[in-house]
Order: C-alpha cells, then sequence, then structure tokens
C-alpha cells in the first residue's frame, strides 16, 4: 500500500533530527562546568573563613544557569515592572559581578528548582534555601548568608488558631519538598492536623484566605514581609529554630562556582555591599499603594503581553510539529502494513493515556536526569505538547481519511490514477474538509494547554499572571485578566480559522 515507505520513514528521521537540531538536544551543555575544571579546584569546607578580596579566574567571563523560587519575598519576587528581585538575587547578581561571572535566572519555584538542579539544568540554587543535614547528602553548600526558621501565620481575622493545639482535626499548608513542610509533618501526628503541600508561597497564602486550610507554615523573613504588606494574615506562633540560607550547587560539581560564590559573598560582607542589600529589602516596611482594577490592568499589561507572545509561539511550534506527527501517524493507521499500524496506536496510546502533566514533568526533568543532557523549557514544553496533540492529530487525520467513502477511491483507482494520485486527487481534499473543525478544535486546546507548562517554569500567560499576583496578593483579580486574555485570543482565532474554513472548504 505505502509505495514509498523507504521514503516516510527516512522523512521522519530526518524531521526528528531537525528537531534536535533546532531545540540543541544533546548538544554539548554549557550549564554544568567541565569535571576537570571542578576538580582542580579545592572545594571550601562549610562555614571557613573565606579570604577576601580573592577572585577565581575559572569562573571569569562563564555564565551559569541558577534556579531560583518564583514567589518568596524579600528574597526573590518580580517588581512592578516584572524584574525578579529580592535580597537573593541582588546577593547572586553583586557576587557574579564581584567574581566576573554572568548568571541566568530561571524563576522556576522551590521545589522545581531543586530538581532542576538534580538533573544538571541548572548549575546552582539561591532560593532562600535551607541548610539541612538531609540535603547536604545530595548538595554542596555555600557559607550561610541569612538565619531563618519556621513560623505559623492564619488570616488576619481568625481568633480561633492561636497555637498548634488549636489546629486539631483541622489542615494547614506548607511549601512543597520546604523545611517549613518538614517541620509541619514533624509534629502533625502530636497535635492532630493534616498538611497540604503546595508549590509557591502566593499560593499557599491564598488557600489560608479561601478558607481552605487555617495556617500556613513558612520561613518567617518571608511570613513577616508578606504582613508588612498587607497580605492579608497574621503571625500567630514563635518562631522554630531553623536553618540558614546558602547557596547550593551538586554534591561534588561545580566547586569552582561555589568557590566563587564563596570568595564573593566574604567581599560583600567586608565591603558593606551585603548589608546594604538586607538593609533595602528588610527596612523597607512602607506598604506601597496599590491602584485599582484599572492601574492592575496596565501595570500588568507589559509581563502578561510578554507571556502571551511564548504561549502562542509554544503553541505554533507544537501545531506544526504535531501537525507533520499526525499526518504521518494518520496515514499510519490506515496503512496495509501491520507493523506501521502498531506504531501508530503505541505512539497514540502512551501518549493518549498518559497526562499531559506527567509527560511535561518527563521530558523537563526526568528525561536529563536518565540521559545526562539538560533541556531547555521551551524545548521540553514543546516537545511535550507536540508529542501530545500529535497523538489526537494522529486520530483525526485517520478518522478523516476514513470517513471519505471507500467507492471514491476504488471509483479513482478504476479510472487509472495511481494509489498516490487518488489519495491526493480525491480523498485527501474530502478528508481534510471533515478534519477542519477538529483541527481547529485541538488548536484552541493545545493554546490552553500550554499553561500547564507554568509547572516547569515556562513563562507563558499563566506563569506571568502567577508571578504577578505572587508579589501584589491580588489573585482574584490578576487571573480575570489572565482569563480574559486567553479567552478574547481564542475567541479570535476561532473566529478567524472558521472564516478560512469556510472560504477553502466550500
Ligand atoms: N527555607 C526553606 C527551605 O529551604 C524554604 C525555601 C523556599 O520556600 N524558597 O526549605
Amino acid at each position: 500500500m505505502w509505495r514509498r515507505r523507504g521514503g516516510t520513514f527516512a522523512a521522519l528521521a530526518a524531521f526528528f533530527t531537525v528537531a534536535i537540531m533546532f531545540f540543541g538536544i544533546g548538544g554539548a551543555s554549557a550549564l554544568t562546568a567541565p569535571a576537570t575544571l571542578a576538580d582542580q579546584s579545592a572545594p571550601l569546607p562549610l562555614g571557613s573563613t573565606v579570604q577576601t578580596g580573592a577572585v577565581h579566574t575559572d569562573v571569569k567571563g562563564k555564565t551559569f544557569a541558577i534556579a531560583t523560587d518564583t514567589t518568596f519575598a524579600p528574597f526573590e519576587f518580580r517588581d512592578g515592572s516584572g524584574e525578579l528581585v529580592g535580597i537573593d538575587m541582588d546577593l547572586l547578581r553583586a557576587i557574579a559581578t564581584d567574581q566576573g561571572f554572568e548568571v541566568d535566572v530561571k524563576s522556576l519555584g522551590f521545589d522545581a528548582a531543586l530538581q532542576a538542579l538534580q538533573s544538571n539544568q541548572v548549575s546552582g540554587v539561591i532560593a532562600g534555601m535551607s541548610i539541612t543535614d538531609e540535603r547536604k547528602k545530595v548538595f554542596d553548600f555555600s557559607a550561610p548568608y541569612f538565619d531563618s526558621g519556621v513560623q505559623m501565620a492564619v488570616t488576619k481575622n481568625n481568633q480561633d488558631i492561636k497555637s498548634y493545639e488549636d489546629l486539631k482535626g483541622k489542615t494547614v499548608v506548607a511549601k512543597r519538598g520546604s523545611e517549613g513542610e518538614t517541620f509541619a509533618n514533624s509534629i502533625k501526628g502530636e497535635y492532630g492536623f493534616t498538611v497540604k503541600a503546595l508549590a509557591d508561597s502566593a499560593t499557599m497564602y491564598d488557600d489560608v484566605k479561601a478558607g481552605n486550610s487555617v495556617a500556613v507554615f513558612d520561613d518567617y523573613p518571608v511570613l513577616a514581609y508578606g504582613v508588612s504588606q498587607n497580605n492579608g494574615l497574621k503571625i500567630v506562633t514563635e518562631k522554630e529554630q531553623g536553618s540558614s540560607y546558602g547557596f547550593a550547587v551538586n554534591k561534588g560539581q561545580n566547586q569552582d562556582l561555589l568557590a566563587a560564590f564563596d570568595s564573593g559573598l566574604a567581599n560583600l560582607k567586608a565591603n558593606g555591599e551585603y548589608q546594604k542589600i538586607l538593609d533595602k529589602y528588610l527596612a523597607k516596611s512602607e506598604v506601597e499603594e496599590q491602584g485599582g482594577f484599572f492601574q492592575l490592568v496596565k501595570d500588568s499589561f507589559p509581563a502578561l503581553m510578554k507571556g502571551l507572545w511564548l504561549t502562542m509561539v509554544a503553541t505554533v511550534l507544537s501545531l506544526a510539529i504535531a501537525l507533520v506527527l499526525g499526518v504521518v501517524f494518520g496515514f499510519f493507521k490506515v496503512a496495509e502494513s501491520r507493523i506501521l499500524r502498531g506504531i501508530a496506536t503505541t505512539y497514540v496510546a502512551i501518549f493518549r493515556g498518559t497526562p499531559l502533566l506527567v509527560q511535561a514533568f518527563f521530558f523537563y526533568f526526568g528525561l536529563p536526569q536518565m540521559t545526562g543532557q539538560p533541556l531547555s523549557v521551551l524545548a521540553a514544553g514543546v516537545i511535550t505538547l507536540s508529542l501530545n496533540a500529535g497523538a489526537y492529530m494522529t486520530e483525526i487525520v485517520r478518522g478523516g481519511i476514513q470517513s471519505v467513502d471507500a467507492g471514491q477511491l476504488e471509483a479513482s483507482r478504476s479510472l487509472g490514477l495511481g494509489y498516490v494520485t487518488s489519495m491526493r486527487r480525491v480523498v485527501v481534499p474530502q478528508a481534510v474538509k471533515i478534519m477542519t473543525p477538529s483541527f481547529i478544535n485541538q488548536f484552541v486546546i493545545t493554546l490552553k494547554d500550554t499553561s500547564l507548562l507554568a509547572v516547569i517554569g515556562f513563562a507563558e500567560l499563566t506563569y506571568q499572571g502567577q508571578q504577578i499576583y505572587a508579589s501584589n496578593f491580588r489573585t482574584g483579580e490578576t487571573l480575570l485578566i489572565v482569563a480574559a486574555l486567553y479567552f478574547i485570543v481564542i475567541t479570535a482565532l476561532t473566529q478567524l480559522s472558521n472564516v478560512v474554513d469556510r472560504k477553502f472548504n466550500k
């Protein structure tokens, strides 16, 4: 049936090669320092006194990808213009300048940042990350740069919860993978409460304010800062003895970067810059005036447009690849060869039978851990979406072809046209007409599915919205704006597609 079966395979192979080259999968990683370099510089024992004035020449001119939390004010958060600022950010940048290296900061969320480090997607993490014994088994830490500890907060007007004893039978929230979560879990048996884990501080506070959980466990400087910014919470317990924050690299790796961080930190402490950075964020307790809804629309517009652009980029790239996959596997599905049908059926089964979110985690965190090759978030996102949408496209194409009456092909063949010509001139044009509405539907689904990539830190529209309400605490209004943008874009594009459909598929 397939005359040019070999050709199809070759085309598929060529396509994947191009895709791989395009996304730089398998390329040499610029993120991880070569082992030889790491081996040459002696790691600094934790807490040792570092010589000030030292500059580590082996990191000079290099760029390191560093992961951080999305929202952990005053350590990392977005200012009004969408810039990532905070104590961690200023310290990191000042140290990089001092030591002559560059940083590419990736705002992923706390748990995701640690995972990105472990899969070597980034060289280091700075995220108000506590230096704990457990973590020291897998990470190497810089000298501590800030003392912290866990505290509990409830809504401002909550009169019932004043201590851990009042938590009996209730649900509290803490950040996934954080010291706060570990602490809450360590006392939940004693006080009889349930611990729920969420990904970032802003969502945790919202959860408490929405009444889904009664209290939140988070680091005290962060809670205190949020309360001073009117986040609607109040602190009700004394702070628990906690660990200090440090900059982390994978154990035994990037020791040159770690040593440079330590030298830079020592230099900043010596020249007063470190204290200046702390004062800049901690002394600032005045609450910024918040404007009305339209002011919020205006302020958030640049960041949201950036997000919308990335949403469109990911959608278009993914759909283009998905279309190729759909056509190839769709034809496989109606092929006579059992092998081709088997391949297509397996592909569809896998990608339709597993959640998109699991696929995204797998391509961004899992695969790089297994292969040792980091993958950019755009590449991982597009691979996920295109493979997923490709599975649905396959079914659309198969259904389209099969819905054209078999007599059409027979009639065309009996008129003396070859199989390929008959398909191309008779069957496919009719099938396309039938498939178009389903294609438009898939396009809308894929566009909306890009929002799931926010969990791997892809800075699309939903992610930008999350970043905004993480720093202004105006969740409801921000989400309304985000939803309206999706709605407008999707409605406009469906209208457009329908017009095109009517014009060409008359
Ligand atoms: N200090 C806490 C920890 O390391 C929380 C860090 C964070 O939420 N960014 O677990």
